[in-house]
């Protein structure tokens, strides 16, 4: 029962992936760099160590996987992926592959699939999703690669992801970095929603003065409506936490200093690449950046004072803020497709829109129930933005007000909701046949001779700025 497989790094995603793989009945072979690490994760394999070869070095590793080798690498994306695929690469042979499934920047992803091509082994780079337990029992896999790649890796893949009503959460989505492109407006895309929930978070305990039991009600409730997700399930049970030092909630104890690994700050970096707008995604980094600035908040606030928050009593509720928080998805969930649909014209991926909302529904962070309305949306209504697409567009009609109510009474009282705000500025311009860009491209004509379009259609010689004819 010698393995074709093998994965390096038993890091937390790592051991998890293995002992996954194992369960599905694979036998692979696993290495990491300290040792001690492999003896611990075998002691802690039970039944499932049989189907596990350890190995103390690289090269024995690589002589316990049968050609052709299969060989994950789970180790910290960036340079650590370099110097891994340099130490393998004396040590592989024709067919073999290398599978990168770390959270690559797509742009390395690339370049490896570039530098490989004069090689003798294959890489390709996936993404995965869903933490610890996601890997350990069915994560969401968004893969990158050729046909060839999939035809030989994804039986595996979908036998060891999550399912949702039987179907695999596991899909190719198109060649070279298509995979970690996808997995990183995932993750983009959860900045979002983590953002939003914690807005309406703060308008319970700021303004509407609900202790931390109260805010873990209203979200128990919302998980049982058209809100259902893990990021909204796993928000009630952290606000019904206790702290087991003081007895009190968990969440009063816990420093507003939010961190971040890069991947939604990439996302909000190549919207701009593609000139494509993602102002929720933008404002969620924006807000976790600002968030690390607890000194300067501080000082903010003895300098200009604290705003009130409070609200006036019976100005918001929580059916409105239920609403204002659909309405807030929908928004940052169309413009997160959108992203991904301008990528694939640009590079040519023909990403797979409906397959990638159906792989998301389960196994991974942003799992919800909307999305399996999202796949069929998209499959629908393809190359329709969401928001234009049944139901969603009624969705907006129903709750669009009470994005605005929200954000509105919100700001009006200084409690601060930067990605609501900022879904509502898009939708509110996405309704608006004519905007004042029309002023943007006088200015730019006047100071620039950039020329313009003409609403009558006629030619359209440079405005009457007088110096700027000289231009
Ligand atoms: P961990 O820090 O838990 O594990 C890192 C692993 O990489 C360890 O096995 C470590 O070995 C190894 N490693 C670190 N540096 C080197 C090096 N220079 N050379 C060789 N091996 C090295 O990380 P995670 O398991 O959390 O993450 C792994 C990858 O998965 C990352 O790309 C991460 O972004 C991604 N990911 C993580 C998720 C999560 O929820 N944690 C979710 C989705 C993706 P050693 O024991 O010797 O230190």
């Amino acid at each position: 029962n010698a393995p074709h497989l093998g994965l390096i790094g038993l890091g937390t995603m790592g051991a998890a992936l293995a002992l996954n793989i194992a369960e599905k009945g694979n036998a692979i072979a696993v290495f990491n760099r300290t040792g001690s690490v492999t003896d611990a994760f075998m002691a802690s394999a039970g039944a499932l160590a049989g189907r596990l070869t350890p190995a103390r070095t690289l090269e024995e590793f690589v002589a316990a996987i049968t050609p052709p080798r299969s060989i994950i690498l789970m180790v910290p994306a960036g340079p650590v992926v370099d110097d891994q695929i340099a130490r393998l690469r004396p040590l592989l042979g024709p067919g073999d592959l290398v599978i990168d499934a770390g959270n690559a920047n797509y742009t390395d992803t690339e370049r490896r699939v570039r530098d490989c091509a004069g090689e003798a082994f294959d890489f390709m780079g996936i993404g995965v999703s869903g933490g610890e337990d996601g890997a350990r029992h069915g994560p969401s896999i968004m893969a990158g690669g050729d046909a060839a790649h999939w035809q030989r890796m994804g039986p595996l893949l979908e036998a060891i992801s999550a399912k949702y009503n039987d179907e695999p959460c596991a899909a190719l989505m198109g060649p070279g970095g298509a995979g970690h492109f996808v997995k990183m407006v995932h993750n983009g895309i959860e900045y979002a929603d983590m953002q939003m929930i914690a807005e309406t978070y703060s308008v319970m305990r700021d303004g509407m003065g609900f202790a931390a039991d109260a805010v873990a009600d209203t979200f128990e409730a919302w998980n049982r409506g058209p809100l259902a997700s893990y990021l909204i399930e796993i928000s009630g049970k952290v606000a019904r936490a206790a702290d087991p030092i003081t007895g009190g909630p968990m969440l009063d104890v816990i420093l507003d200093k939010a961190g971040q690994k890069g991947t939604g700050r990439w996302t909000v970096i190549e919207a701009q690449h593609l000139a494509v707008a993602i102002p929720v995604i933008e404002a969620a980094v924006g807000a976790r950046n600002l968030s690390a600035r607890l000194d300067d908040r501080q000082k903010g606030a003895r300098v200009f004072g604290a705003m009130p928050q409070s609200l006036p009593t019976g100005s918001l509720d929580t059916a409105t803020l239920e609403q204002a928080l659909i309405a807030g998805k929908i928004l940052c969930y169309a413009q997160g497709f959108e992203m991904l649909a301008r990528a694939s014209a640009q590079f040519s991926w023909d990403l797979p829109m409906p397959a990638i909302a159906r792989i998301w529904r389960n196994g991974c962070i942003i799992r919800s129930e909307m999305l399996n309305d999202m796949a069929r949306a998209l499959a629908e209504a393809p190359g329709e933005n969401l928001i234009f697409a049944s139901p969603f567009t009624a969705m907006l009609r129903e709750s669009a007000a009470a994005l605005r109510k929200t954000v509105t009474t919100a700001t009006a009282a200084g409690i601060a909701v930067p990605a609501l705000a900022a879904g509502l500025s898009w939708f509110d311009t996405m309704r608006t046949p004519r905007t004042p860009a029309n002023m943007i491209q006088a200015q730019r004509d006047f100071f620039g001779a950039h020329g313009y379009e003409r609403i009558d259609g006629k030619d359209a010689p440079h405005g009457p700025w007088g110096h700027a004819a000289a231009h």
